[in-house]
C-alpha cells in the first residue's frame, strides 16, 4: 500500500500505543545542548537513572557561547556555569560532546547534518524547536521540552500524537535573487502561523528537488514558524551525495545498503495526504517580514497592510505596525536599518555565506550599520576561511565572529540595543527576540541582509545582481 515518508518512519519507530492514545516512539538520534538539558540531567541523577543510549546521544554548546572571544572561562558567569554543567553531565553519562576545542562545535542543527549524524528515515529529537531542520534529510525531526529531554535520555523514546501530513508543492523555477528563505517566508505568509498545527509538512515539487541540502534545511527549519511540528523533504540523490563520506554516515558497502533503505522510505507516488497546497515558484519575490511574527511578510516590492482591510487580523496588524513604528501603505523597501545579522540555524551555512559574500564583495557596510557574520559552526567558519570569505566580509566592514546562535536569540552578549532595527537571516521576529525588548527584526535571506548592510536600508537584492545603484548608502 502506498504511504508517505511520515507514515513509514513513524511506523518503523512506533514501540506501542500508550493508554492515552499517543504513540511511544523510539528516537534514533538525540541531540543535546546546554540550555534545555541541565534540569533533565538533574532529574535523572535524582532518580539514579542512566542515559539509555549514550551512543545515540550527542551534545554541543551553541546558545550561550560568546562569539567575539570564545576563550574560557566565558566573561558571563551564567554562560560559564551552563557550559560547565553540560561538560559535567556528558562526562558522567559518556556522551560525545562537540565543544569549542573540538573543531566541530556549532549550532546543534548545523553540526548534526555536517557530521553525518542526521540521516534519512530517522526519528530525531532535541530540546529545541528548530530540530525540524533535520527533516531536510527525510527524517522525522522534532523539538521536545525539558521533561521530554529527560524521557528521551532515560528511555530513548518519547510519547507523541500522530500528525496529519500536508504536502506543499513548490513548482517551477525561482528567479535569480530569490532563495529558499523567500520560499519559506512566502509559504508562512500564505498559510499563516497557525496553519501547521497538528501537521507535518512534506515539501515537494521540482523547485524543492533542485535545491541543495543547505536550502532544504532552510525550508524545513522554519516549518515551526508555520505552526507545523516538523517538516521534511523526501531523500534523493542530492541527500545521498551530501551524506557520502561524512564522519558518522555509513561507509563502504554499508553506505550503499543504507541508500537502498533510505530510498525506500521516501513517500510513494500514490501516497495519500491530509492536505495539499501548490505554489508557483516563479511568483515568489525576495520576501521580508515587517511585523512581530514570521507570517507578517511582504514581497520587497510590496507595501505594509492597512488594518482596516485586514479583517480578523486587524488587532495583530495594528499591534505590529505600532511596535515596529511603521504605517499602513508604507513600502518595506527603503526601511532604514541599524544592524545586519547574518547567522542562525536557518541561514549560516557555507552556501548562505557565499551568497551574502557575492553581494558584499568590493563594497562597504553603510557607516551607521553594525554588521555581524556568525558562521553556523566551526566547520562552516573553517570552510569559509579557506575560500577567503572572511576576508571579503572583513574588507566590507562586517565583523567575522566565532560560531554560535549569537543574535538569533541573544542568550549571549550579541544583542540589539534599544529600538534598533535589524536585518536578520534568522527565523523569529517576536518582540524582544534579539535581546532588546523594543528592538525590531526584519527577517530576510542572507543576500538581502548583505545588501541591506551595504545600502543601510532594506533593498531589492535583484537590482544588485549585476550592479549596485550609485546612490546606495555606504556602497563604494
Ligand atoms: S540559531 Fe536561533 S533558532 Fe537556531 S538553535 Fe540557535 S537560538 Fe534556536
Amino acid at each position: 500500500m502506498s504511504a508517505t515518508l511520515f507514515e513509514k518512519v513513524w511506523n518503523a519507530h512506533a514501540v506501542r500505543t500508550l493508554p492515552n492514545g499517543q504513540t511511544q516512539l523510539y528516537v534514533g538520534l538525540h541531540l543535546v545542548h546546554e540550555v534545555t538539558s541541565p534540569q533533565a540531567f538533574d532529574e535523572l541523577r535524582a532518580r539514579g537513572w542512566r542515559v539509555r543510549q549514550p551512543e545515540r546521544t550527542f551534545a554541543t554548546v551553541d546558545h550561550i557561547v560568546p562569539t567575539r572571544s570564545q576563550a574560557r572561562p566565558f566573561p558571563d558567569p551564567m554562560a560559564e556555569t551552563m557550559a560547565e554543567a553540560l561538560e559535567r553531565n556528558v562526562r558522567e553519562h559518556e556522551i560525545p560532546l562537540f565543544d569549542l576545542s573540538s573543531g566541530a562545535q556549532g549550532i546543534v542543527h548545523v553540526i548534526g547534518p555536517e557530521l553525518g549524524l542526521t540521516q534519512p528515515g530517522m526519528t530525531i529529537a532535541c530540546g529545541d524547536s528548530h530540530t525540524s531542520t533535520h527533516g531536510a534529510f527525510g527524517a522525522l525531526a522534532f523539538g521536545i521540552g525539558t521533561s521530554q529531554v529527560r524521557d528521551v535520555l532515560a528511555s530513548q523514546t518519547v510519547a507523541m500524537s500522530r500528525l496529519n501530513v500536508r504536502r506543499i508543492g513548490v513548482n517551477g523555477r525561482l528567479a535569480p535573487g530569490v532563495f529558499a528563505k523567500d520560499v519559506i517566508l512566502t509559504i508562512i505568509g500564505m498559510l499563516g502561523i497557525q496553519a501547521g498545527t497538528g501537521f507535518a509538512y512534506e515539501y515537494a515539487g521540482d523547485a524543492i528537488a533542485r535545491m541543495s541540502m543547505d536550502e532544504r534545511m532552510t525550508i524545513c527549519n522554519m516549518s515551526i514558524e508555520g505552526g507545523a511540528r516538523m517538516g521534511y523533504v523526501n531523500p534523493d540523490e542530492t541527500t545521498f551525495a551530501y551524506l557520502r563520506g561524512r564522519r558518522f554516515a555509513p561507509a563502504g558497502d554499508a553506505f550503499d545498503r543504507a541508500v537502498t533503505w533510505w530510498r525506500g522510505m521516501a513517500s510513494d507516488a500514490g501516497a495519500g495526504y491530509d492536505d495539499r497546497v501548490d505554489i508557483d515558484a516563479a511568483t515568489i519575490a525576495p520576501t521580508v517580514t515587517w511585523g512581530i511574527n514570521p507570517g507578517q511578510v511582504v514581497p520587497i516590492t510590496g507595501t505594509l497592510p492597512d488594518p482596516g482591510a485586514a479583517g480578523d487580523e486587524r488587532p495583530g496588524v495594528e499591534e505590529a505596525l505600532e511596535f515596529m513604528g511603521f504605517r499602513a501603505g508604507q513600502r518595506v523597501a527603503g526601511t532604514k536599518i541599524d544592524v545586519a545579522f547574518l547567522g542562525s540555524c536557518t541561514n549560516a551555512r557555507l552556501s548562505d555565506l557565499r551568497e551574502a559574500a557575492k553581494i558584499a564583495a568590493g563594497k562597504h557596510v553603510a557607516p551607521h550599520v553594525r554588521a555581524l557574520v556568525v558562521p553556523g559552526s566551526q566547520a562552516v567558519a573553517a570552510a569559509a576561511e579557506r575560500e577567503g570569505l572572511d576576508v571579503v566580509f572583513r574588507d566590507a566592514g562586517f565583523e567575522w565572529r566565532g560560531a554560535g546562535c549569537s543574535m538569533c536569540l541573544a542568550m549571549n552578549t550579541d544583542r540589539l540595543e534599544g529600538r534598533e532595527v535589524c536585518a536578520s537571516s534568522s527565523n523569529r521576529n517576536f518582540k524582544g527576540r534579539q535581546g532588546s525588548p523594543t528592538g525590531r527584526t526584519l527577517l530576510m535571506s542572507p543576500a538581502m541582509v548583505a545588501a541591506a548592510a551595504v545600502a543601510g536600508e532594506v533593498v531589492d537584492v535583484r537590482t544588485w545582481l549585476t550592479s549596485v545603484p550609485a546612490a546606495a548608502g555606504g556602497g563604494r
